[in-house]
């Protein structure tokens, strides 16, 4: 649990990254506080500089084009191995519902921005005590190690048939 001075520097102040208080506004109200606390929290921590890629948001259509690359466009079976980008069909990502993030982390070298995969035993360490899920356990083509979502213990089928009834900006899991 957090003091309250705690509290109030994780969860009500803004990120030390513009992009990423931007991108924020992106996901799920159900989850943004949490994520932007996890990002606080490792900042004031360990002086990680974690920043939201620029992609929170992916429509079911834009998905099902991405699955399609490297795969033949009729069987959906894989063609060309290195064209694949993902292995989830439209509907199938977090992304699609706002309730995914992927994240990179910013090193400062002599004034420019680097970008490198972050210290994971640090970051999963807070990540998890959020309740985020980790694309790096996932397992095959599906390993996303920048990626974190939550599911809410919905199969995402599930929640594509909510998204598709409730037409809204952010679902009701619970309608
Ligand atoms: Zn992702």
């Amino acid at each position: 649990m957090f003091t309250s001075k705690e509290y109030d520097k994780y969860y009500n102040s803004p990120t030390w990254d513009k992009h990423t208080n931007e991108r924020l506004k992106q996901i799920d109200p159900k989850m943004r506080d949490d994520a932007r606390a996890m990002i606080n929290e490792l900042y004031e921590k360990y002086g990680i500089k974690l920043r939201i890629g620029h992609e929170v948001f992916r429509s079911v259509e834009e998905q099902d084009k991405l699955f399609l690359k490297g795969r033949d466009p009729v069987t959906k079976e894989v063609i060309n191995q290195n064209e694949v980008v993902t292995s989830a069909p439209g509907g199938a990502s977090m992304h699609n519902y706002r309730l995914a993030f992927d994240l990179l982390e910013i090193i400062n070298d002599n004034g420019e921005s680097k970008i490198k995969s972050f210290d994971r035993k640090k970051v999963l360490k807070i990540a998890f005590k959020y309740g985020f899920r980790w694309g790096g356990y996932f397992s095959g083509t599906k390993y996303d190690p920048p990626h974190f979502e939550r599911t809410y213990g919905f199969h995402w089928s599930v929640i594509k048939k909510k998204a598709l009834s409730q037409k809204t900006k952010y679902i009701n899991l619970f309608k």
